[in-house]
């Protein structure tokens, strides 16, 4: 059976995640892969949410979701569609496969399927139902479970857009369940369904799915409708080539928010996961939309790759708009209980750019900016306290005086008066580099003495120079 082509419709991609409570890297990358597609097609991006799970689905599962595609950037095309709501649709499809001969209602009590089940492993074949062949019961009442009535020879070809064609025998797929003896939908009717009323054309999802497109591919048929064209994409593993788990770390789209990560580096990141054009590592989104396409998605595990993914971070912090950038560190500071005052904030401003180079995430981003929010007068570590000897704060009284007639407060010339002022001491900037730096920051990372000025402005240097020498003299 070949699947009927859906290349003459224009493309419609969804994402289908389920609120689990987090929002899996994983799903991420599909939807990014979806969201390419479409724009690369000129088609639409879809979100459907798959709560029909309503112990886990809380509006707090679903929120995580929509923040998480939010954050990424991947906004959906229309409203979501929520899958529970559908139900009712999903039962009259059912109520269709039983006019149609599709679909027929099975009494076997949970015994009797738990006893065919046993039977059915011991011959190695699918589990069948008695009621496949047989009128229904005089005792009308008796509850029942509608499944889907499948060919029981032949073969079902997906002819996956990843994998290639992946051939699964009939007579190993059981009749499926489509309606439980509660009246709920199960899982693969109402995918089909939702697919088929959403006009999707492309299903692109996570290769764990591989064996719900061929019971799914079966459901299309017989419920007469074109086929979506199926891309499983591989899984992503970690670092170590295992699948990925809590112990390589981040897992949710959250964690890797909450680590510093830009949204922009993650679509670029994830897009590598899987998906390549040529040996390309950095790219806009303009440029990816440009290129994806599904027949380049390899079909072999991607890993998660943490300095890769520190190097396109750092890529992006260093093109980032400095303003955005101090919003983000600013937060990230005040989440860590830090006040940031006037002063701090201009401070910020200004050390953003001379340190971002060096910032593989937001998180080093802040730490590297935390010595410009300290309040004057600060306490000086240990080991700028043991340096403060009585020759160096000399030196740094006559460093401050000297400073203090750079006509222009930058890092360049400030580099310089810090050289010209060694030589005319006669001594290499080692001799007070180390100890001006710890005056200048308390003990916390900072970058270069002169953009260590700079940031701190001519007046908060030349005081904390001066706070420093009081403490020890
Ligand atoms: N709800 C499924 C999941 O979260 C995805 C189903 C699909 O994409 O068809 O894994």
């Amino acid at each position: 059976m070949s699947d009927p082509s859906s290349a003459d419709r224009p493309v419609v991609t969804r994402i289908a995640p389920s609120p689990t409570g987090q929002m899996h890297i994983g799903t991420a990358r599909a939807a990014l892969f979806n969201w390419l597609y479409a724009r690369h097609t000129g088609g639409t991006f879809l979100l459907r949410i798959e709560d029909t799970d309503r112990e886990r689905s809380t509006e707090g599962a679903v929120q995580t979701i929509l923040d998480g595609l939010s954050w990424l950037g991947l906004e959906p095309d229309a409203e979501p569609v929520y899958q529970h709501a559908r139900a009712e649709r999903h039962r009259e499809m059912v109520e269709k496969l039983l006019e149609t001969g599709g679909a027929y209602r099975c009494y076997m009590t949970v015994e009797e399927v738990a006893e065919e089940r046993e039977r059915a492993r011991a011959q190695g074949r699918a589990i069948r139902s008695i009621w496949r062949d047989r009128e229904a019961p005089s005792r009308t009442n008796a509850p029942f479970v509608v499944r889907f009535r499948g060919p029981l020879e032949g073969e079902t070809i997906v002819n996956d857009l990843v994998k290639g064609p992946v051939t699964f025998a009939n007579a190993n797929m059981d009749d499926l369940v489509l309606l439980r003896s509660d009246g709920s939908p199960t899982y693969n009717l109402a995918v089909v369904v939702d697919d088929h009323d959403m006009g999707i054309t492309h299903v692109l999802r996570g290769d764990d799915h591989l064996s719900n497109a061929g019971r799914q591919s079966l459901i299309f048929e017989a419920l007469g409708w074109a086929k979506p064209a199926f891309g499983h994409l591989p899984m992503i593993h970690g670092p170590d080539g295992a699948k990925l788990s809590k112990r390589h770390g981040a897992q949710a789209v959250g964690e890797f928010a909450e680590m510093g990560y830009l949204p922009e580096a993650m679509r670029n990141y994830l897009a590598r996961l899987g998906w390549g054009h040529g040996d390309d590592e950095l790219f806009s989104d303009v440029q990816a939309i440009a290129w994806f396409d599904i027949k380049d998605v390899g079909s072999a595990p991607a890993r998660l790759d943490w300095a890769k993914l520190g190097h396109v971070n750092n890529h992006y912090i260093r093109g980032a708009d400095d303003a955005r950038l101090a919003a983000l560190v600013g937060d990230i500071h005040a989440g860590r209980g830090l006040v940031i005052h006037e002063a701090g904030r201009a401070a910020m401003d200004r050390a953003i750019p001379l340190v971002k180079e060096g910032a593989k995430t937001l998180l080093d981003l802040a730490d590297l900016t935390v010595f410009v929010l300290k309040i004057r007068p600060l306490a000086l570590d240990e080991k700028t306290l043991k340096l403060l000897d009585e020759t160096t704060c000399g030196r740094l009284g006559r460093l401050g005086v000297r400073l203090d007639d750079e006509p222009e407060w930058i890092a360049a010339p400030l580099s310089k008066a810090l050289q010209d002022f060694a030589e005319s001491e006669g001594v290499g900037l080692g001799k007070f580099g180390p100890a001006l730096r710890g005056v200048l920051s308390g003990g916390a990372t900072a970058p270069d003495l002169a953009s260590a000025l700079e940031a701190l402005g001519r007046e908060e240097s030349l005081g904390r120079i001066a706070d420093a020498l009081s403490q020890v003299q």
